[in-house]
């Protein structure tokens, strides 16, 4: 196994499962709390993305159901790495491929 030289892709998939583990702890904190929705950090694999976007309940349940689906915002998906499953007014749901896919789900947390 090379440990030295870690892929583009690699990278960008690990910047995603970290902004996923941040939003699981954001939604066992409101699910909690029966909320109407759910304020999460953008999940697309730029490290440096601040940016929130607004996830009913049901929203964020049906993307973590996939290992490799991530909600993020428009025009911060990832043509090269990750297909566009769907697309609304408030977010994009991409669906990670290839090895990006592979990293994604091995570092899912809900395994
Ligand atoms: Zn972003």
């Amino acid at each position: 196994m090379n440990t030295t030289v870690e892929s583009w892709g690699r990278r960008a998939a690990k910047n995603e499962a970290l902004f996923r583990e941040v939003n699981e702890r954001i939604f066992s904190a409101t699910e909690a709390f029966e909320a109407e929705g759910l304020e999460v950090l953008c999940e697309c694999s730029n490290a440096e993305c601040a940016e929130t976007l607004h996830l009913s309940i049901t929203e964020y349940r049906l993307i973590r159901a996939r290992g490799n689906r991530f909600a993020v915002l428009a025009g911060h998906e990832d043509p090269t790495a990750e297909s566009i499953v769907e697309r609304n007014e408030r977010f994009i749901v991409v669906e990670k491929i290839g090895e990006s896919g592979d990293v994604a789900r091995d570092l899912d947390p809900r395994g």
